[in-house]
């Protein structure tokens, strides 16, 4: 991995740059660069034709000064430890951000799920939960879907921990299906929050929701519930949307119907079939000149290389990473409005805070609750981060939209370090 694109890298450099802007404590910074604890495990899996394959498993807790760690866990053919220890740094800002007493954490397993049946992927699962069990649990470290994890496979690993502690403790995991307690609303809490932050940037924007045009890229849990939200909440036309084999464009709107079709019947939605539409590729999906961009599936999409040519007026970082820190700058040069991933992305957080909040109290509530709830917190982390980018223009300091979520995301976690003496 070429060292400018290492998410940690860019974790931690994002990090120094709103230590500097906030003049945060040498001890913190130190403190807050690093992650607290990581464990790499080796996981033997039985496969379907007898023999055992190994597989490498990560789980890292970035920092629990605020609460317990919090984070999902990844099945990816690409996994490194680094980009564990990036999402788990992200983790600690987004639930700080949020203002839920949750720290960061994160999980992976290197491996092609794709690959897998369903006995395989079973198997997988137990073993990485076997694995890290003594290092999870409610009060300690919660873990939740993420790319190419399921419900199913949390329903699987809370099982597993069951086994493993000798009682039932459903706050172990979130983002399980809600027969074994999950929440209402939980499924499309990442999309339905980000949601909530367009149309607060839009308002801030004077931009018309309903006369936009908006592409995704990803279809999956992100980036296809970004897609039917943003059309049913505003009436948004959705022109552009991919998956990891390229994408369509159509400027009359795209079908959900025909696209779940292309997806299953040829397993890319690049093979969707209308009048106008064309297939494109996710380089130039993310070039449209579309008035809103949401990035919903890898990192390091938007670089230096081709941020000058993004058109869009808003872009929302739906995916964690999706745009590199040079790119960053040039966004902000451009005056786009780049509202990043740890604000965007933080209804998946929220959605399982909801769950845990639910499982520990044993008291569950209706979706209607959940949404509000998830709106009031999400709409909050997005005035705080204009009014503390406001703030800094008034001392003559221009910051961009993701320093102003960091400073506040950082102070609160280095202030609990401080109160709890760890500086
Ligand atoms: P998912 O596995 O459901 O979907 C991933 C999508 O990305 C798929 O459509 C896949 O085809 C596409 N994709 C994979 N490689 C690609 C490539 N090289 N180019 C373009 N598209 C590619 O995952 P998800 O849960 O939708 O997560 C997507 C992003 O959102 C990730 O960055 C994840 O960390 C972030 N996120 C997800 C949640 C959540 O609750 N699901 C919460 C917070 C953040």
């Amino acid at each position: 991995m070429a060292e400018e694109l290492n998410p940690f890298k860019i974790a931690q450099e994002q990090l120094d740059k709103a230590a500097e802007i906030m003049g945060l404590d040498k001890q913190a910074h130190a403190i807050l660069r690093e992650p607290r604890r990581t464990l790499i495990v080796n996981l033997p899996v039985k496969m379907r034709d007898g023999h055992t394959e190994t597989f490498t498993g990560f789980r890292v807790q970035y920092n629990d000064a605020r609460g317990p760690a919090k984070g999902g866990i990844r099945f990816h053919p690409a996994e490194t430890i680094d980009t564990v220890k990036a999402l788990s740094a992200w983790m600690t800002w987004k639930c700080s951000l949020a203002d839920i007493p949750l720290g960061g954490g994160k999980g992976g397993v290197i491996c092609d799920p794709k690959k897998f049946n369903e006995t395989e992927l079973e198997n997988l699962a137990r073993a990485y939960m076997r694995a890290i069990a003594s290092f999870v649990g409610p009060d300690k470290d919660i873990p939740a879907p993420d790319v190419y994890t399921t419900p199913q496979i949390m329903a699987w690993m809370l099982d597993e921990y069951t086994r493993v502690v000798g009682h039932n403790d459903f706050g172990t995991i979130t983002g399980k299906p809600v027969e074994v307690w999950g929440s209402e609303g939980r499924m499309d809490s990442t999309a339905l929050g980000g949601m909530f932050v367009m149309r607060e940037a839009a308002k801030s924007l004077k931009m018309n929701l309903k006369k936009s045009t908006v592409a995704v890229q990803g279809f999956g849990n992100a980036g296809k519930f970004a897609y039917t939200l943003s059309k049913k909440m505003f009436g948004s036309k959705v022109v552009a949307i991919s998956d990891s084999e390229g994408g369509v464009y159509d400027p009359d709107g795209l079908d959900l119907q025909k696209l779940e079709e292309a997806k299953a019947e040829t397993g890319s939605v690049k093979n969707y079939k209308s009048k106008n539409a064309k297939a494109i590729t996710n380089e130039k999906l993310l070039e449209l000149d579309v008035d809103v961009l949401i990035p919903a599936a890898i990192e390091n999409q938007i670089r230096k290389d081709n941020a000058d040519d993004i058109k869009a007026k808003l872009i929302l970082e739906l995916a964690n990473g999706p745009i590199t820190p040079d790119a960053t700058d040039i966004l902000f040069e451009k005056r786009a409005m780049d509202l990043p991933d740890f604000l965007v992305n933080s209804g998946g957080v929220i959605g399982s805070y909801f769950e845990w909040v639910q499982n520990i109290s044993g008291y569950y509530w209706d979706t209607n609750k959940f949404h509000t709830e998830l709106d009031k917190i999400i709409t909050k982390s997005f005035r705080d981060t204009v009014a503390t980018q406001k703030a800094y223009a008034a001392k003559k300091v221009k910051i961009n939209e993701r320093m102003a979520a960091y400073v506040i995301a950082v102070d609160r976690v280095a202030k609990a370090m401080k109160a709890r003496g760890w500086y």
